[in-house]
């Protein structure tokens, strides 16, 4: 898997997990207030995606799917450990792919929690049984649960030429669905074509407007736009001088305030992850339970210093 693989760029950075190239102690982040739990859902997707972080495909089920009964096992932790988690999120794949996705999500709303589904709205949300049961959910727990729907682009063409021709036209069937039964969405989308931050939010304000979406184009936390991973990129080495030199906190970072848990193929349990970005680094597995993933993590990835350091990347803002 490519996160597996250092780019040439970096060759003699990012080997050791305490000590940069030049012996300068790497930086680490400390869980200091874990508000967001994620589980992936599992790696099948209907779709796949040209630039797909997670290498999600209807074939690669690398992630295999959660079930209900471990996300409860995850919970219990939750309240044993006493973090102050208000989020769970769940990110895959495609998780309406997850035949539980609605046990599960149930199983986080019913003790409190606010949830969050990553989904494309395409076929997969779109059955019978998961338009049932996302009705359900609706009547029991209201805004409490947030659909965000990825939506590369405001326009058809370039949303399409990451998904596939007449993607773009299903995903908004979806969204009109969830529109009409008065979900609360969020939308993800993707800076890859160069238009500046504004640019896009004019745009995704403009598909708002056209489609009546109640979702804030302004608001980073209802638009995400994220980066493009470039794994060839040249990027420095984050040291404890750099939080100074930056002017950044430690605490700024998402693994200082979240975790994701995965079960890969062929494990006998799931595993708890630094965090949603790195899911195939063997270095970023922190153990089975919340309480192992509550060490420090290392800042030894080039994705640490260019998303999460340098460029503000986060899964949930
Ligand atoms: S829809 Fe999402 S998970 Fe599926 S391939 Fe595309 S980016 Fe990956
Ligand atoms: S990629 Fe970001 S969130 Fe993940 S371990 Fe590195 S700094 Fe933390």
């Amino acid at each position: 898997m490519k996160d597996l693989e250092q780019p040439t760029a970096n060759a003699g950075k990012f080997q050791n997990r305490h000590v940069t190239a030049d012996g300068s102690n790497r930086a680490s982040v400390a869980l200091s207030k874990p508000e967001t739990l994620w589980f992936n859902t599992g790696t099948l997707c209907n779709i796949e995606c040209a630039n797909c972080y997670i290498l999600s495909s209807p074939t690669n089920d690398a992630l295999v799917y959660f079930t209900a009964d471990e996300v409860t096992s995850y919970l219990d932790q939750i309240e044993a450990r006493g973090w102050p988690i208000r989020e769970i999120g769940f990110t895959g794949g495609e998780p309406f792919m997850n035949p539980q996705m609605i046990d599960m999500a149930r199983a986080c709303l019913s003790r409190g929690y606010e949830v969050l589904i990553l989904t494309n709205a395409m076929r997969p949300m779109m059955r019978k049984s998961m338009r049932a049961g996302l009705l359900e959910l609706r009547d029991d727990y209201r805004d409490k649960l947030t659909l965000r729907i990825s939506v590369d682009h405001y326009r058809p063409e370039l949303h399409d030429e990451e998904r596939s021709a007449g993607s773009f036209e299903k995903t908004l069937e979806g969204m009109r669905w969830l529109r009409d039964n008065g979900f609360r969405m969020a939308v993800a989308g993707r800076t890859v074509w160069g238009d500046s931050d504004a640019e896009s939010r004019a745009g995704y304000a403009a598909f708002y407007e056209r489609n009546g979406f109640d979702i804030d184009a302004g608001d980073p936390g209802q638009t995400v736009l994220f980066p493009e991973m470039d794994e060839t990129a040249e990027v420095p080495e984050i040291t404890t001088a750099c939080w100074g030199i930056l002017n950044k906190s430690p605490t700024d970072v998402m693994c200082a305030s979240s975790r994701m848990v995965v079960k890969r193929k062929g494990a006998p349990s799931p595993t708890v992850l630094a965090c949603t970005l790195l899911p195939y680094s063997p270095e970023f597995e922190l153990g089975e339970t919340l309480e192992e993933a509550e060490r420090d993590v290392h800042l030894n990835h080039p994705h640490c210093a260019k998303f999460c350091v340098l460029g503000g990347a986060s899964c949930s803002a």
